[in-house]
């Protein structure tokens, strides 16, 4: 079956051709970054009308990479939440516009599973049952996912997502948005040891997250430093990025290796744009290679905002005979384990 994905849920339009049979066709992504970056943060109605730019011209793009053309597409899937609601009406309308004038089945898919279910797109995916830490730019969860919809919600913020704590302690570094990768380079020239952070509530039990005080940690060092130095050295600023990143990185392996013996799991997966950082996935593979556990994540690109993650999604459930009715979906708060579930995936 091949599927067309379909992904704006915030500022990156993403399109991918996805067949159940030969796996991932093509795909193509356009970052809204530089539209934004004058604002100091996405604005909802510029994100939608570069959508509409953006989405028609990508979808061709795609089929003409892979060598097919509209009439071959059998199905599409998009992103119906969460995000922002213009910015996902737009992927909403496109999808039941063509899968109308195709007489093909459309279907609304979760933003969020379609990052869980991202590494499955790449060489030896992992069986279910498994535990996921998702690491985005709007959640930090940890999940076990006996199957595709099967999902048990271990674990969450209970403030900030981790990815939001890299973007904020970026700002403060005088970095760019996005701030993740920036701070991550940044941290390679630092000196270790030099600042410790706190590793917030991994002292006591539960699964749960908290990042905002680790912002706040990070403002006070900031004030504290610029007291002794005036302007920051470079020097500085990377230690500092350093202490963030590890303090980010070690409270997320600590829960991780919480939720493996909580729940018997061997198996770990992370996805969304965290699950892209080096030190992270570092981390973790020593934390389960002591574990006799395997962690599995998916190529940098396919760790942020993608068509692929969408398309795959909604081609397992649109081969399981899931589909829209008429109405476009589009669901600014959805959480995930609302979804239905369904038999195992059919993947390449
Ligand atoms: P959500 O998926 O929760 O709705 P989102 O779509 O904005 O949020 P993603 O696209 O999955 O989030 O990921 C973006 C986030 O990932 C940003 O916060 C970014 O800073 C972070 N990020 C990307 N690469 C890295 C990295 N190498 N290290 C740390 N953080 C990173
Ligand atoms: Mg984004
Ligand atoms: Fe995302």
């Amino acid at each position: 079956m091949l599927i067309l994905g379909i992904e704006t849920s915030c500022d990156e339009t993403g399109v991918a051709l996805y067949d159940t049979e030969h796996g991932l066709l093509a795909h193509a992504l356009f970052s809204q970054i530089d539209m934004h970056a004058d604002y100091g943060g996405v604005v909802p109605e510029l994100a939608s009308r570069d959508h509409v730019r953006k989405l028609l011209p990508m979808c061709d793009q795609v089929l003409e990479r892979a060598g097919r053309t509209r009439g071959d597409i059998e199905g599409i899937a998009y992103t119906a939440g969460p995000g922002l609601i213009g910015a996902l009406m737009v992927g909403g309308s496109v999808a039941h516009a063509l899968g109308f004038a195709l007489g093909i089945p459309v279907l609304g898919v979760h933003h969020m599973e379609g990052h869980l279910l991202a590494p499955m797109l790449e060489e030896n995916p992992p069986a279910f049952p498994f535990v996921a830490l998702l690491v985005s730019g709007g959640h930090t969860q940890l999940v076990r996912v006996d199957g595709i919809g099967a999902y048990e919600m271990l674990g969450e913020s209970v403030d900030d997502a981790a990815g939001e704590a890299f973007d904020k302690a970026a700002k403060m570094l005088g970095l760019d948005y996005p701030g993740g990768p920036r701070v991550a380079a940044l941290a390679e020239q630092g000196t270790p040891g030099r600042y410790k952070f706190p590793r917030p509530m991994t002292d006591r039990p539960g699964l749960d997250f908290s990042f905002s005080g680790l912002k706040t940690f990070t403002l006070n060092t900031v004030h504290a430093a610029q007291k002794e130095e005036g302007t920051l050295s470079d020097q500085t600023r990377a230690d500092i990025a350093l202490a963030f990143e590890s303090a980010v990185v070690d409270t997320l392996m600590i829960k991780c290796r919480r939720a493996l013996e909580q729940t018997g799991c061997d198996r770990l997966v992370i996805a969304g744009g965290v699950s892209a950082n080096r030190r992270l996935r570092a981390s973790l593979e020593k934390m389960a290679g002591k574990h006799d556990a395997h962690v599995f994540y998916a190529r940098p690109e396919f760790c942020t905002d993608n068509g692929a993650m969408i398309a795959y999604a909604g081609a397992q459930r649109l081969a399981a005979g899931q589909r829209d009715g008429e109405r476009i979906v589009a669901v600014p708060r959805w959480p995930m384990n609302a979804l239905p579930a369904i038999d195992e995936p059919r993947s390449s």
